[in-house]
């Protein structure tokens, strides 16, 4: 709240969102809000509408009704879309990390990260790159500036996925699943780079199904299941007290799959430095 006892208006506001593909409805009327610096994590079953729900976030889907506002620009207003050119423009302020990682591999790291700011926010050369170094320290990479993507292990691709994104200054950075595809032992190295980016008030969508992760970075988690939320609220108030039945029967599901038990600890123990340099 600030002096005037406002809300700070949020950098997303969905309102009634609506998608269908061809005959199947896959959000069905989403409200949802991430205020600034904000940790939204949204969780629920496969097929449930989260990926569709954020590819509406940064407009790579086009919603067919309801208002989408993000960034203070309306994305979509009962239905309809910003024109083209509008689009990219706002999306340069929507970071996004997909589960693939999308390196381009014939570049070396440093340049995927620095080649956006170049050609789309003006950057020169040294510009960009001296940015781009400055991101690969912060995610731990700095000794692998001339590497190309094909050397490296998943949970770095990741982390110089998440970089690049970084590199083009976003006011709200979008997850899908960014530890999905990852060997189990490199996924805390990506969610150590998300912490520390929740730490330093980024403002972040996530979708993930790492429950420990969840509970220890969100401040809110919102649960989706058949193209709705089911509900919304504190970490502790979904995993601990959830309202609806289809929650305790996902988030059972996911313990029984080997995700975290009701008691665990709120913080899992993380490295303090990576080791790849
Ligand atoms: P989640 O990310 O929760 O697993 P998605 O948003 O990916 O769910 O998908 C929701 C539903 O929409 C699924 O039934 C999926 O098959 C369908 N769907 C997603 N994208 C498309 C598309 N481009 N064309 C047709 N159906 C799609
Ligand atoms: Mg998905």
């Amino acid at each position: 709240m600030n002096e005037i006892g406002t809300a700070a208006a949020p950098i997303i506001r969905a309102r009634g969102l609506k998608k269908s593909f061809g005959a199947l409805e896959v959000l069905k009327g989403i409200d949802f809000d991430v205020l600034p610096s904000q940790v939204s994590v949204v969780i629920g079953p496969s097929g449930s509408g989260k990926s569709t729900l954020l590819r509406c976030c940064n407009g790579l889907e086009a919603a067919d009704a309801g208002s989408l506002e993000i960034c203070g620009r309306m994305l979509v207003d009962r239905g309809q879309r910003l024109p083209e050119n509008e689009l990219n423009a706002l999306r340069a302020h929507v970071g996004m990390v997909f589960q693939s990682f999308n390196l381009f591999p014939h570049l070396t790291v440093l340049d995927n990260i620095a080649i956006a700011p170049r050609k789309l926010r003006g950057l020169s050369a040294t510009e960009a790159d001296a940015s781009a170094r400055r991101l690969l320290d912060k995610v731990g990479l700095a000794s692998k500036a001339a590497a190309y993507p094909s050397t490296l292990s998943g949970g770095q691709k990741q982390r110089v996925a998440i970089a690049r994104a970084l590199a083009m200054e976003p006011q709200v950075m979008l997850f899908d699943e960014p530890t999905s595809a990852l060997d189990p032992e490199l996924v805390g190295e990506v969610l150590l780079v998300m912490k520390n980016l929740a730490r330093e008030g980024m403002t972040m969508m996530i979708v993930t199904h790492e429950m420990a992760f969840a509970r220890d970075v969100a401040d809110v988690v919102s649960v989706m299941d058949h193209g709705v939320v089911l509900e919304s609220g504190p970490p502790m108030q979904i995993f601990d007290a959830p309202r609806h039945a289809r929650t305790r029967e996902f988030l059972q599901a996911v313990v029984t799959r080997g995700g975290p038990r009701r008691h665990e600890p709120k913080s899992k123990p993380v490295p303090l430095a990576f080791d790849d340099h």
